[in-house]
């Protein structure tokens, strides 16, 4: 948003509570890759240059990355200055800091959606003699008690630390909610190149269905990795990883999990065949199939018959639980009513109901893409240009290009 500002000649700050790339130096676990491919982190003016296109970067990598382009495209950060309230003044906003406060005309929230991990209610329930560790609190197998571990999530980051703490020796059972299987590589090309050529990623919050119901879909089941292996249950269960059902109760360190682990698979194995439905007919329809592997389907997610509905946590020798159930963004410092029942922002393609706020960064804000880096290029271009308009127009801004929304 920065970059784009300036290249619309708009003064701006960009206000940062630790230092560029926060949320990579200090919440994420040793081991993380990005899930995206090299070259698929594209900044405006920005991308990879280096010889492993497809590689995934790792943590000290993706640092390095937004850390350089702050300062190839010399954003005015100001670093360690926590914001602290945002509230209307004047036409305009009151923006209070650790070190000052600000008046502006506009402000945009890029404040991330993971700001605090979110818990089920089955939390509060958790006996205290079991140690209990957040995704973002977690580093690696050291840090966790010796025994087995519960891990609550199957998406991204619970296959991928299931995966981790299993293979270090911890015994792990995943509880297994909703989820969205993809395969790691497909006919040779890696999925997200599927998904980036066939225009998945491209797809428009004013074109889908029901966007409430997208915004709030797990992330892919996916890893990077040098050998780009897939990660998804199959693989857990292949190395020992027990599969159970969501985790729906905790009576006296006794966990209960849902019967549903079994349809819960076999939609996610229908939504993965779709996808790949998809892809082989653009591939046919771009004339790739002479030149690429064949079309294929991966073995259905395989189920115990009568997976266990409840484990006695301490019988099971499961000492420690971690909890892979997503985030929420806090927004305890906005005071501007603009926040739905479930503390949201309300928004249309991240212009906020509040005249001269925006918002970026969130689950599918403008395109599916939205909460990727990737995604931001696109999205702050469109939202400076509507940004730029409110500041000419004093007010009167509108989407000049999305007539089915707003005019
Ligand atoms: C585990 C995990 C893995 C991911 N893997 C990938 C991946 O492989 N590829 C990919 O493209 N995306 C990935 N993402 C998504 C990626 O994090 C987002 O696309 C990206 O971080 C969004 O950038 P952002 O700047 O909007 O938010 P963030 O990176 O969250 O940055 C928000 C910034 O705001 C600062 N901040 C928050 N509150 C305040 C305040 N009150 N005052 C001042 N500063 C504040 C924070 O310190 C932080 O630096 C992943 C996310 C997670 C959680």
């Amino acid at each position: 948003m920065s970059r784009c500002l300036a290249a619309r000649s708009l003064d701006h700050v960009v206000i940062e509570r630790g230092e560029v790339a926060n949320s990579w130096r200090t919440e994420r676990w040793d081991s993380l890759r990005l899930l995206t491919p090299n070259w698929q982190s594209r900044l405006p003016d920005f991308g990879y240059e280096g010889d492993e296109p497809d590689g995934f970067r790792t943590m000290p990598e993706t640092i390095d990355f937004i850390a350089r382009y702050a300062q190839v495209i010399s954003a005015p950060v100001r670093t360690h200055t926590e914001v602290t309230s945002v509230r209307r003044a004047n036409g305009g906003y009151e923006v209070q800091t650790t070190e000052g406060t600000w008046k502006c005309a506009t402000v945009v929230l890029a404040t991330g959606a993971c700001n605090v991990p979110h818990l089920p209610a089955v939390a509060d329930s958790v006996p205290p003699c079991i140690c209990t560790v957040t995704a973002d609190r977690y580093r690696n197998p050291a840090h966790v008690p010796p025994g087995g571990v519960l891990v609550v999530g199957a998406s991204a980051t619970g296959a991928q630390i299931a995966d981790e703490l299993h293979r270090s020796g911890h015994p792990v059972t995943i509880a297994v909610g909703e989820h969205v299987r993809v395969p790691r590589t497909y006919r040779g090309r890696d999925i997200k190149w599927w998904m980036d050529s066939v225009g998945v990623l491209d797809e428009r919050h004013d074109e889908v269905d029901n966007i409430d119901r997208v915004r709030n879909l797990p992330s892919l089941q996916l890893a990077g990795s040098d050998d780009r292996r897939m990660i998804d249950l199959n693989s857990l269960t292949d190395i020992g990883v027990r599969l159970v059902g969501r985790l729906a109760g905790m009576n006296e360190g006794t966990a209960v999990f849902s019967g549903s682990l079994k349809n819960l698979c076999a939609l996610s194995d229908l939504k993965m065949k779709r996808l790949l439905d998809r892809i082989d007919t653009w591939a046919t329809e771009h004339g790739l199939d002479d030149g690429i592997a064949p079309p294929h389907r991966f073995e259905p997610t395989r189920v115990e018959d009568s997976p266990p509905l409840r484990l006695d946590l301490a019988a099971e020798g499961i000492r420690t639980i971690l909890w892979a159930t997503g985030f929420r963004p806090d927004y305890s410092w906005l005071h501007v009513p603009v926040l739905d029942r479930k503390g949201r922002v309300r928004h249309d393609g991240g212009v906020v109901e509040s005249p001269g706020l925006y918002v970026m960064g969130l689950p599918f804000l403008r395109r599916r893409k939205s909460s990727l880096i990737d995604g931001a290029a696109a999205d702050a271009n469109d939202l400076s240009a509507h940004l730029e308009r409110h500041l000419d127009g004093n007010g009167s801004a509108h989407w000049a290009h999305s007539p089915r929304r707003r005019s």
